[in-house]
């Protein structure tokens, strides 16, 4: 939804998809179909550093063991050289997902960045309104009860009405990924 406000902008504006190894093939469908839909066309594909895979993930199986390593590994670390360019980033993340989300400001300064959450204010109804009027694709794992959707290993469906984050590192104290800082916390 907000890679279709940014298109009505610019198509050209950069937009970085971070491939951990670990996505669902849906995803990826998911993604082509949605920059052939909106037009998108500097799509810039970020993915770990294959010699640290092998050093420190060669099975594969980090997530399960030690998931705060594998994300760092799959997600934090590649993150910073991808954007180290850019003045400004923008993230579509949003306060009624709850938890730290609840707390988002709408611009921060990271790593010597201003970072931007446009749409952090807007309901779950808003959002749902938007990709209505628009047309805009959906994710197919939402309809199959994935609210949030992440890496393969560490999503789970959600029971209906359940929280929308639920599926994420289901079970685990784990609650995010890392890539996102806020007064100095990863969320
Ligand atoms: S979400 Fe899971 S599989 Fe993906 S990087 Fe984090 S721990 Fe690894």
């Amino acid at each position: 939804m907000l890679l279709d406000v940014v298109a009505e902008i610019d198509r050209s504006i950069p937009v970085i998809f971070l491939d951990t190894g670990k996505l669902f093939a849906e995803t990826i469908a998911y993604r082509d179909e949605v920059v052939a839909h909106l037009g998108l066309t500097d799509i810039r594909i970020v993915k770990p550093d294959p010699v640290q895979i092998e050093a420190r993930d060669p099975e594969g199986i980090l997530w399960y063991w030690d998931p705060d390593s594998c994300c760092a590994l799959r997600k934090v670390e590649p993150l910073p050289s991808a954007i180290r360019e850019f003045d400004a980033v923008i993230s579509g993340r949003k306060r009624y997902h709850g938890a730290m989300r609840s707390e988002l400001s709408l611009f921060e300064a990271v790593d010597g960045h201003i970072k931007t959450d446009p749409i952090a204010s807007w309901t779950k109804e808003q959002v749902m309104a938007r990709f209505e009027s628009r047309q805009l694709p959906r994710h197919p794992l939402v309809a199959q009860g994935y609210p949030s959707i992440g890496c393969e290993p560490c999503t789970s469906r959600v029971a209906e009405g359940g929280d929308v984050r639920a599926g994420r590192w289901a079970g685990k104290m784990k609650t995010e990924c890392g890539i996102h800082l806020q007064n100095g916390m990863g969320i």
